[in-house]
């Protein structure tokens, strides 16, 4: 097979110019060309009267050894072998191993032990994806919260209600596994070539359920509405896990144990440090969600061809640091999309983002997060949690004891002055919002921080100057203020056989490193 990299094509091109464009750079004919499979597709915006996309394609070709040697000087032509996608090998454990959370990690943890043969036992303290999102609407649309199926607990985990953006910065051929299940579980094929994948609430909702269906046809088990209480060992081994469900407790013997419960199992945390397990405390990020017009994003993203239909909603990575060195970026960006209300616990307000697979919302937004460290919030192992407490109940109090989170536009934010909603961005945060400034609720350091921030933003994108931008918050759920200590062989030194995993236990960020952390798991357990 041979790989042509580094194609800069139009962005209206389409399969037939591409053909001619590869017979004419690699001096063959057209016929000769069998099969192009896009590989790669990033956009180049950096000259704004000609953006333009980048590709990596793979070619099969007649007489492929001839068409390498004649372009054996052009440095964008390589030979590559086919991968083969491997299923893993049937292994047999004494008793079938227990999942905790149908998140990503979770998710993949058990896909793989069922495609291992071992039968997988899955509690979820949140509902199917259908239940859920009727939970998730009944609180944005009424501000009805469930405190155990909501945006962070349900099937799929905290990502399934996101812009359910793929993209990790890690190279791993275990990102390749995930990839590839995600697609062959019904998530759309462009996130296997480009270059910023996403799947959108939507697709995501659809391939959870399919992941779901293939472990219990393998023989795995998925409870819903199983919330995981505490575990049981015997000489310094898991030896059973208990589970709550309708009210009832059950047992469940096992000699392995997943614990994927993510950053905001806070019960979980308190659980596991009351029974003398090392948690130390962990870097993280707090702020609010920046909201513009996608359009007026686009525009200063791609210039005049800001509504050219191959180009579609532009997103932005933006960061700085302030005089003291603390970092403050953009993170979570969702084109297209909304600001969801995504508390899981009563009488606090906790901000995200999502968005649809097509990205067609009127607005974009994204997180604005202020670096966190424990010289701020504390050296003991819960101080992080405290410390998201203390903001998220702060926020509830300051929209007056209500889910209407504080929302404010830019301009006010930064002169200090009473704030209104006249401006020209129209705020997606459902159950609605209240008027009040990010100093009501957040640190002063994190408030002086986001004030530096924002303007130095407006100086490399041109709607981060607009004052009718909204800010809506608090954003204080970006990763786990937590990590679960694990051993190399990634279980917990003092009970054998129990895997901390995925984000919650310190070890991810995101759906991709989450899914891989969670294989990581499985295959410290199988063997491999
Ligand atoms: C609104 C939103 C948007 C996001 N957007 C993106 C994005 O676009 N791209 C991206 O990469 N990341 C995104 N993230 C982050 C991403 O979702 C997480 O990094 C990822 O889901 C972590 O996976 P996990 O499996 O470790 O934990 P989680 O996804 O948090 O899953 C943990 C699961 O454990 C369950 N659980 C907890 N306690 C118990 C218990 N006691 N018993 C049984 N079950 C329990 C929970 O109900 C939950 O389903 C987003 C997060 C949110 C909230």
């Amino acid at each position: 097979m041979i790989r042509y990299s580094n194609i800069t094509a139009p962005l209206e091109y389409n399969d037939g110019w591409l053909r001619l464009w590869l017979s004419q750079k690699m001096k063959i004919s057209v016929s000769d060309i069998k099969e192009v499979t896009l590989v790669k597709k990033s956009t180049d915006a950096r000259k704004k009267n000609d953006i333009c996309f980048v590709l990596s394609v793979n070619i099969s070709v007649k007489n492929e050894t001839e068409v390498l040697k004649k372009n054996k000087n052009n440095k964008n032509v390589s030979y590559i072998k086919k991968e083969k996608y491997l299923l893993p090998q049937t292994v047999a454990l004494p008793k079938r191993p227990v999942v905790v959370g149908f998140g990503p990690a979770g998710m993949f943890a058990a896909l793989y032990l069922a495609q291992c043969g071992v039968k997988p036992i899955v509690l979820e303290r949140g509902y199917d994806v259908d239940s859920r999102t009727k939970k998730v609407k009944d609180f944005w649309e009424k501000g009805e919260l469930d405190t155990e199926c909501n945006v962070q607990f349900g099937e799929g985990g905290a990502g399934t209600f996101s812009d359910g953006k793929l993209n990790t910065g890690v190279n791993n051929p275990l990102s390749k596994i995930v990839f590839n299940e995600l697609v062959r579980h019904g998530a759309p094929a462009e996130i296997l070539y480009e270059a910023k994948p996403h799947i959108g609430t939507d697709k995501l909702s659809e391939t959870v359920k399919n992941i779901r269906k293939d472990i219990i046809s393998m023989g795995g088990e998925v409870l819903f509405g199983a919330k995981y209480l505490d575990y049981k060992e015997k000489n310094g081994r898991i030896s059973a896990v208990i589970y709550e469900k309708d009210g009832k407790e059950f047992i469940i013997d096992t000699d392995n144990l997943i614990l994927a419960t993510g950053h905001s199992a806070r019960d979980v945390f308190y659980t596991l440090n009351d029974k003398g397990i090392l948690l130390t405390p962990k870097n993280f990020s707090v702020g609010v969600r920046i909201e513009h017009t996608q359009e007026e994003l686009n525009k200063s993203m791609y210039g005049e061809f800001y509504n050219h239909p191959a180009l579609g909603a532009a997103d932005y990575k933006i960061s700085v640091h302030d005089e003291s060195g603390r970092g403050i970026y953009s993170f979570c960006m969702c084109p297209g999309g909304t600001v969801v209300a995504s508390s899981s616990e009563k009488e606090t307000i906790v901000t995200n983002g999502m968005s649809m697979f097509r990205r067609d919302g009127t607005n974009a937004n994204s997180a604005i997060l202020v670096g966190i460290t424990p010289e701020d919030f504390g050296n003991n192992s819960l101080d992080g949690i405290a410390f998201q407490e203390k903001i998220e109940k702060a926020a509830y109090i300051a929209a007056g004891k209500s889910y209407k989170a504080p929302c404010c536009k830019v301009g006010d934010f930064l002169s200090g002055t009473k704030t209104s909603l006249n401006g020209s961005v129209i705020p997606s945060y459902k159950p609605g919002v209240s008027l009040v400034l990010p100093d009501e609720y957040l640190p002063e350091f994190v408030s002086d921080a986001l004030k530096f921030a924002i303007p130095e933003f407006g100086k490399k994108i041109k709607c981060f100057k607009n004052p009718d931008a909204l800010l809506t918050g608090p954003e204080t759920r970006s990763s786990s203020p937590v990590r679960i200590v694990r051993n190399e062989k990634l279980y917990i030194d003092k009970v054998k056989g129990l895997y901390p995993a995925g984000e919650g236990a310190g070890y991810a960020g995101g759906i991709v490193t989450a899914a891989m952390d969670g294989l990581k798991c499985v295959m410290a357990i199988v063997g491999r």
